[in-house]
């Protein structure tokens, strides 16, 4: 079972695609920046100068910008310069109605880096302060305003921060949305084995650091086939979301329950050591025992099975978990149905063949 993460294996992680655009930038920043030095060279040296500054130090942001984790404090380093240097270039004599052009840039590449609020934030400081420069230094040069270029600038200003923050703000929506749809099973809404194995490497993670306890659930219910068979395949699909309900109601906000397909369920723990966890499992099982499925005059009675293991004892890495809880649920179906298998009553049960030998 491969427990690498889903959502960063298939590129679904927003800020996995926030780094690549900021490489993409830093690159592009340090081309720009050579040959736009060298064009301003022979009208401004301090402007060259500053340019082939941001060059280098693009440049030298580079590798740091593999890492996802500074990904955010990254962005800030390098926008916060770039954009200082766009302001600077507004207070140039030749240079303020060009420069101008480049202030149209900052709402889009903030928001593509910083998200929608600090995105917008960022935006609206620097946006106005150019926006004051360019009056400053137009009134300097002119003494008159033209408020016709004047409200140009203003109206395409806003319509550009606008349409970014709308953008952004739909995307972020669309990308939540996706994430959902691939991360949760459609018939029961429970998570999905994408989801399950995203959750149990940073669960695993967080209990090999804090060295606390966490236990998985394998379920499957019992002689399901003959739901479908007697009932039809849409009340064995009923059932499986009433089934999914039950699981649930028996969970803390923290435990995770999934559907890995078919009539199969995990629950991933945290903080529950074994002994907590086979209490869950047994509250699970007598529940579906206990409350069979009815629709009208129909009723369906239900069980389930159950292995559990538990995470340092039974294994660290969710092969060896789910190996475990899959061998002590095997045992369970053998051994009847309709009960919790565990590494502690697997003993008592093997010592009590023992005796009975
Ligand atoms: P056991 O107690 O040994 O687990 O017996 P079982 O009948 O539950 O196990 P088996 O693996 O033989 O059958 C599982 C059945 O689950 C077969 C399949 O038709 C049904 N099933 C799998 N996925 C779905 C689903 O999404 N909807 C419905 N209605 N049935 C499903
Ligand atoms: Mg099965
Ligand atoms: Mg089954």
């Amino acid at each position: 079972m491969n427990s690498q993460s889903y959502v960063a294996q298939n590129g679904l992680s927003d800020n996995a695609s926030r780094r690549n655009v900021l490489q993409l930038l830093l690159i592009m920043t340090c081309i720009c920046g050579v040959i736009f030095s060298a064009l301003n060279w022979s009208i401004d040296q301090t402007l060259a100068l500053l340019e082939l500054v941001l060059a280098g130090y693009s440049l030298l942001l580079v590798p740091f910008s593999k890492h996802i984790k500074n990904q955010f404090k990254l962005s800030l380093l390098y926008l916060i310069p770039l954009y200082s240097l766009f302001l600077y270039a507004l207070t140039l004599p030749r240079e303020a109605e060009t420069a101008f052009v480049w202030i149209l840039v900052i709402p889009v590449l903030s928001h593509l880096l910083l998200g929608r609020w600090v995105g917008l934030w960022v935006s609206v400081g620097f946006m106005s302060l150019a926006f004051i420069i360019y009056i400053f230094h137009t009134l300097s040069q002119k003494e008159i305003l033209d408020t016709l270029e004047v409200s140009n600038l203003a109206l395409a200003a806003s319509a550009v921060l606008i349409f970014s923050h709308v953008y952004e703000v739909s995307r972020v929506d669309a990308h939540r949305k996706l994430l959902h749809l691939a991360t949760t099973d459609s018939l029961t809404s429970l998570a999905n084995r994408a989801r399950f194995l995203d959750v149990f490497e940073r669960e695993r993670n967080h209990a090999a650091r804090n060295k606390s306890d966490l236990s998985l659930l394998l379920l499957d219910l019992d002689h399901f086939k003959q739901v479908n068979d007697l009932h039809g395949h849409d009340v064995g699909d009923e059932v499986l979301k009433y089934v999914s309900a039950l699981i649930s109601q028996r969970l803390r906000k923290t435990d995770l329950a999934c559907r890995m397909g078919g009539e199969e369920f995990a629950v991933l723990l945290p903080g529950a050591s074994l002994e907590r966890a086979i209490m869950v499992a047994e509250n699970i099982r007598q529940n579906i025992s206990d409350l069979p499925y009815t629709k009208g005059e129909k009723v369906v009675p239900l069980s389930v099975s159950i292995g559990v293991s538990e995470y340092g004892f039974d294994g660290r890495d969710l092969e060896a978990l789910y190996a475990i809880a899959d061998g002590h649920l095997y045992k369970a179906k053998a051994g009847g149905r309709n009960q919790v298998r565990n590494r502690v009553n697997m003993r008592n049960c093997e010592l009590d063949l023992a005796l009975a030998d």
